[in-house]
């Protein structure tokens, strides 16, 4: 059944907001469409938990973490984008795997299994969609995923 985008996005965000001041970052929310799309509001809440999570780990004090959300060509384009340490060309590939965490992830005291973008992986193609990793200007990470309806 339809969604009101602006709406779902905010209810999900804004308890992120908070989560983010509290360690001296920004988080925010940017739209451009407001329209009503069907989807699995459910998943699709679990796979912006997904990467919010992640930019919230990988970034440090100061940092910004935008969340980026418009429809363009009948697709629904979602984007997290953070200003963190960005992810190095050669683990691109491997990000999706499961259990893979990066080496310096790895060593990281705070849990993580290396499942949450397996995971994201398995929501976005249960939705014919596409998720794809880009840098950050001028340094970061930016998850951008495509959603048909
Ligand atoms: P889990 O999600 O299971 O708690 P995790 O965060 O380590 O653990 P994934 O979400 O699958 O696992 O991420 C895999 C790896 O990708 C991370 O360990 C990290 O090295 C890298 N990564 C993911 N998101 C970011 C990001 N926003 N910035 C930098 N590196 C990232």
């Amino acid at each position: 059944e339809p969604v009101n985008v602006s709406e779902f996005m905010k209810q999900v965000i804004d308890p992120y907001k908070e989560i983010a001041e509290t360690q001296n970052k920004t988080l925010y929310a940017t739209e451009d469409a407001t329209k009503q799309v069907v989807f699995d509001p459910k998943r699709i809440h679990q796979l912006l938990v997904i990467l919010i999570d992640n930019a919230l780990k990988f970034t440090q004090e100061g940092d910004e973490i935008e969340v980026f959300s418009t429809i363009k060509n009948q697709q629904w384009i979602l984007e997290v984008r953070d200003s963190g340490r960005g992810i190095p060309d050669k683990e691109k590939k491997h990000v999706f795997d499961r259990f893979y965490r990066e080496d310096s992830a790895r060593q990281r005291e705070t849990g993580g299994y290396g499942l949450g973008l397996a995971i994201a992986m398995w929501i976005v193609k249960n939705h014919n969609g596409k998720i794809t990793i880009r840098d950050n200007q001028p340094k970061g990470t930016v998850f951008h995923v495509e959603i048909p309806f």
